[in-house]
């Protein structure tokens, strides 16, 4: 029985090709320079599909795909229902942080019980974290480019992933509180596992292995 993988490209395809390694898979086309969407491995039984990060979860839900690598952050906002996630990756780590204009005391307009235009692509993580602090927000849903927003007056703050904050410095934003962290996580469709329990299953527990030895050094 094939199996077939969903990979976002950049960061996530990078942290995993180790793993696949680790399970003796190597993926024979970089996805950075081939045009292809269905990438051939070493192992003619497995293919992967390169897909946007936010659309992994919902190859692996519908079983386009039996299973995929996605962010804690995408995981949360698409639900994942019909997913089952056993392995924390430690890949592609970064928190979900608000940023505020340097000049915006965040703090205050909490405290006073202000009105918050937050713009951010995750709305979910979002409306579940101001909810927390008894916050009330305008949420305003952005695709991209949310560092954009405070500076032309869009919003008060933004909810975005910060890995080393060079971006938010560079646009003169400051973190003023994080929400959480983040990691990758290794998603399998449930059914999948069921039927094809044989195959999946020492890869799984490949990266298990892989991800331990990692998490182990740093
Ligand atoms: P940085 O400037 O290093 O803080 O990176 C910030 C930008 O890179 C964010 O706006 C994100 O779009 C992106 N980014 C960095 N790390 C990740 C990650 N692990 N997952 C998703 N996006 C990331």
């Amino acid at each position: 029985m094939d199996l077939i993988l969903a990979l976002s490209k950049g960061r996530i395809f990078e942290d995993t090709l180790p793993l696949l390694e680790a399970a003796g898979i190597t993926v024979t086309e970089n996805p950075e320079t081939s045009r292809k969407l269905i990438l051939p491995t070493s192992d003619p039984g497995i293919r992967v599909l390169i897909v946007r990060a936010s659309d992994v979860p919902t190859y692996v839900q519908h079983g386009a795909a039996d299973f995929g690598v996605a962010g804690k952050d995408v995981l949360l906002e698409h639900g994942g229902e019909g997913l089952y996630q056993p392995v924390d990756l430690h890949i592609a780590k970064c928190r979900m942080s608000v940023a505020a204009r340097a000049g915006f005391d965040y703090e205050t307009a909490v405290r006073q019980g202000a009105r918050l235009r937050v713009a951010t692509k995750f709305t979910s993580i979002a409306r579940e974290h101001f909810a927390k602090k008894g916050v009330h927000v305008d949420l305003i849903k952005l695709y991209g480019s949310m560092e954009l927003a405070p500076l032309v007056g869009l919003s008060d703050a933004i909810v975005d992933v910060v890995s080393t904050g060079s971006t938010l410095r560079a646009n003169n934003l400051v973190e003023v509180e994080e929400i959480m962290d983040i990691s990758s996580r290794l998603v399998v469709n449930q059914a999948a596992l069921k039927m094809k329990r044989a195959r999946l299953q020492p890869i799984i527990e490949a990266f298990e292995r892989a991800s331990a030895a990692k998490a182990a050094q740093s």
